[in-house]
């Protein structure tokens, strides 16, 4: 028996996500012709209350595209030190949009409108790069799912308005953030120029992101997503998978914050183990004793089947998810007892 709790993304699609999936309406949606598509973008742009949604088949790819719409060669974005679109894009941002990061040295991949605000550079000054975006993450991945709070936000809202700049939110697991905090899209719809959302994380699809915004923005956001080759055909496909995701595996998301703080409390009376992160959705961070070898902890995981992963500096990372059953857990939870 295995028990994988190295991401969310490991989870494969259910019998209902592939019989939804055989069963998808299809067309070429390079044509705008796919009605699964058209239905899910549809559906997601109306549940944001935004003019219109975009399909990508990843979450990278549709950061980047925001990236690019939001600036010029040679401008900066106001991001966190452990901002994704920084950290894990495979440096897509000076790659793709000619575009530096202005790094906030903010608390769990989270900043104040105080800090961004003083990243902002005098749109006057030519010698530094012109500020033209501020991008959120939200749950923060490196952050260990942490939740951003939403006055915050509305903070950062004013702060973009007032020095002109875009303001993106990389939503990858917005989904935990909304029922962990019981929030609504609309709510975010309101404050964000542009969300990108993953269907592929905890909602379970074997694919697929879709990026949201206003009718100019995504108009542009096209053009962008076929120069990064990201034009596909029947993707519908994947959509229908979205779809059935979204009736049938957005509520569960609670079960996986269950399931993760039970763990953590677990952890955190373990004599190996230092300090375990606060834990407000499916993501747990804990940091081992100095003097406990992280190489050797994770082979002894590994030799009872369990597999996590390290993320430097005696840091592990484990996320449950749709996968991680209620027999997987309580097996778990006794491994973690006996270890
Ligand atoms: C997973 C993730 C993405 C997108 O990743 P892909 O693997 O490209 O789909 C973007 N932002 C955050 C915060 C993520 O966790």
């Amino acid at each position: 028996m295995t028990i994988d709790l190295r991401s969310d993304t490991v989870t494969k699609p259910t019998k209902g996500m592939l019989d939804a999936m055989l069963n998808a309406e299809v067309g070429d949606d390079v044509y705008k012709e796919d009605p699964s598509i058209n239905a899910l973008e549809k559906r997601l742009a109306d549940m944001f209350g935004m003019d219109e949604a975009l399909f990508f088949p990843t979450g990278s790819m549709a950061n980047q595209a925001a990236l690019k719409l939001h600036t010029n060669p040679g401008e900066q974005v106001i991001c966190d030190k452990y901002a994704h679109i920084y950290n894990y894009e495979g440096g897509g941002a000076s790659f793709n949009s000619g575009i530096s990061c202005k790094l906030v040295d903010g608390h769990r991949g989270m900043f104040t409108a105080e800090q961004a605000e003083a990243s902002v550079n005098p749109p006057d000054f030519y010698h530094s790069p012109l500020t033209s975006l501020i991008a959120v993450e939200n749950t923060t991945n490196k952050g260990g799912g942490a939740c951003w709070d939403f006055e915050e936000l509305k903070k950062l809202r004013q702060i973009a308005t007032k020095h002109n700049l875009g303001y993106h939110l990389d939503g990858a697991r917005l989904w935990n953030a909304l029922i962990s905090k019981g929030e609504s899209p609309k709510q975010y719809g309101e404050l964000f120029d542009t969300i990108s959302v993953c269907l592929s994380k905890g909602l379970g699809c074997p694919m697929g992101s879709v990026l949201i915004g206003n009718k100019e923005l995504m108009q542009k956001a096209v053009r962008v997503r076929k120069i990064l080759g990201g034009g596909m055909r029947q993707v519908g496909f994947a959509a229908a998978a979205g779809l059935y995701a979204l009736d049938n595996h957005f509520e569960r998301l609670a079960d996986d914050h269950k399931k993760a703080t039970e763990i953590g409390q677990l952890l955190s009376k373990h004599s190996a183990i230092e300090k375990v992160e606060p834990i407000e959705t499916n993501i747990i961070i804990f940091e081992l004793k100095k003097h406990i070898d992280e190489s050797q902890f994770l082979d002894s995981l590994t030799e009872k089947g369990i597999k996590i992963i390290g993320m430097g500096s005696n840091k592990l990372r484990m996320v449950t998810h749709l996968d991680y059953t209620d027999k997987l857990h309580d097996r778990f939870l006794e491994i973690i007892e006996n270890l």
